[in-house]
């Protein structure tokens, strides 16, 4: 089986062929922090996360790298309003990101550059890029000339005749061409600046991305990420400035999400129809909203309603209790079972081994295939379905124990893949409910030895509503979540 994902810069899903054997360079553009991220972000960075984690699963060493942005106008914009320093700004929001990451269960990347302390990177490569006769300096300002670049509009799929009449560029009569755009800005008064060869001032976004991207993975690597908001001209300005200076191929797959809508519009601080990641965290945890993302395809654009975050909650619930019914069910049992010998299954055995191969298949088919992952929760769900009977088996063979071991080695496997079960959580849970559970058991069991049968039916009725069942059989009561 081979990874496919969908390549922006050819318009089509390609076999994954990273540059170096066995090695993944992976950046992906993060945020700029000047407020607390919102939850179309969130989608960007998760839906990145479960690809990184399949990569890695895959058996790549994998180096993520996602830069910060710390230096721009609405960050300057805030600091001025608050009469902060801008860094006052950018440790609070980057500190904010963070948190965030961790509560949506995104890993943490390898490397998380601050532009900021790239600066003299970037001073390199514009300094490259005048020397190539690829920029021009007017007044401190410097501008890439987008006329020297031949492949420039190549990503995004436009001649520069129609970016120029199509795109909102902004007039500047200090460029040559409307699209060319700034790689240094001089200072304004009151704002922050670095020395350069063409004065004080600080960088152009697009010149960030390119200079931290290859300062950690090389001047060509395999997977730049990103929403596709970005793909012009973000993306298509680091192509320029980056194949300009080393004139190699800057990045092998260009990978973009669709967007979180709200209403059939893009989620997004400027429309001020955005949640923060933080204001959903208080009703949902991270699970539910990587579930929720997770439920449709990275590049399909998702409506944020609640009914889908409700049916995220639910769908996230259903495997949790199967987790928890499955380590419920093993604990306390050796495996592999000692005694066991594969050739002694019998045919039903046989069979539910047969449909467990089947379901790992379909899950990483589906996963290889540009990451399906709305596909591969639903073959999540058959296995589940049809893995429930068993579960809630009373007596089980050594085959059937040894069956449920490999289920709970894949279940795990996947969850791996894609968080949308709380491990953790799960853990503290479990081991919390079958104290107090048992505590309730016990007091029941006292009462019916004093025949206070209508108390003790009440501890049982109270469990049920619950969904936590209660089984008396040869005067032993087990329970176990329905
Ligand atoms: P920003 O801080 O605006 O540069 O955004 C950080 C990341 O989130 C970028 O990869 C954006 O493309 C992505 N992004 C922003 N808004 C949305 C949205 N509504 N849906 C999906 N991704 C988004
Ligand atoms: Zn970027």
């Amino acid at each position: 089986m081979v990874l496919k994902l969908y390549n922006t810069y050819s318009n089509q899903k390609e076999e994954f062929i990273p540059i170096q054997k066995g090695k993944v360079g992976f950046y992906m553009c993060g945020p700029t922090v000047y407020d607390y991220i919102h939850l179309g972000n969130a989608r960007a960075f998760i839906v990145f996360d479960v690809l990184r984690r399949l990569l890695r699963y895959l058996g790549y060493e994998v180096t993520y790298v996602q830069n910060i942005t710390d230096i721009d106008d609405r960050i300057i914009e805030r600091a001025l309003k608050e009469g902060v320093d801008t860094s006052e700004i950018t440790t609070k929001f980057t500190r904010a990101f963070l948190e965030d990451l961790d509560a949506l269960g995104i890993e943490r990347a390898d490397i998380h550059p601050k532009a900021t302390e790239h600066v003299s990177e970037i001073i390199d490569l514009i300094q490259k890029l005048i020397d190539k006769g690829m920029a021009y300096q007017v007044n401190g300002d410097v501008f890439y000339d987008v006329s020297k670049f031949k492949n420039y509009g190549k990503l995004s799929g436009k001649k520069i005749d129609e970016l120029i009449s199509g795109a909102r560029v902004s007039v500047d009569e200090k460029k040559r061409n409307p699209l060319d755009f700034v790689l240094w800005k001089s200072q304004k008064p009151g704002e922050p600046a670095w020395e350069s060869p063409w004065g004080p001032g600080r960088p152009g976004w697009h010149i960030e991305c390119s200079a931290m991207s290859m300062k950690y993975l090389g001047e060509s690597f395999d997977i730049h990420a990103g929403g596709i908001d970005l793909i012009f001209p973000h993306h298509e300005n680091e192509i320029a400035q980056s194949e300009g200076i080393t004139n190699k191929q800057f990045v092998k797959y260009w990978l973009h999400n669709g967007f979180l809508e709200i209403e059939g519009s893009k989620m997004a601080k400027s429309l001020g129809n955005y949640r923060t990641v933080k204001q959903v965290l208080r009703d949902y945890p991270g699970v539910v909203i990587r579930m929720f993302f997770l439920q449709k395809h990275y590049r399909s654009p998702i409506d944020f309603t609640l009914e889908g975050m409700q049916a995220a909650d639910s769908a996230c619930n259903r495997l949790k209790i199967f987790m928890q019914n499955l380590a419920g069910k093993l604990s306390g049992i050796k495996a592999p079972h000692e005694s066991f010998d594969a050739k002694s299954m019998r045919q039903d055995e046989l069979n539910f081994d047969k449909m467990l191969t089947q379901r790992r298949d379909d899950f990483l088919a589906a996963m290889l295939d540009d990451l399906n992952t709305p596909a591969a929760l639903s073959h999540l769900f058959d296995l589940v379905r049809e893995s429930n009977k068993l579960v809630n088996k009373d007596r089980l063979t050594d085959g059937e124990i040894n069956l449920l071991v490999s289920l709970q080695k894949m279940f795990e496997e996947f969850n791996e893949l894609l968080g949308v079960v709380d491990a953790h959580e799960d853990k503290l849970d479990s081991e919390l409910l079958k104290d107090v559970v048992q505590i309730l058991v016990d007091i029941r069991k006292e009462l019916r030895e004093k025949k206070e049968w209508a108390l003790a039916d009440k501890i049982r009725d109270a469990l049920q509503v619950k969904g936590i069942l209660l089984e008396d059989k040869s005067g032993q009561t087990t329970w176990r979540l329905q």
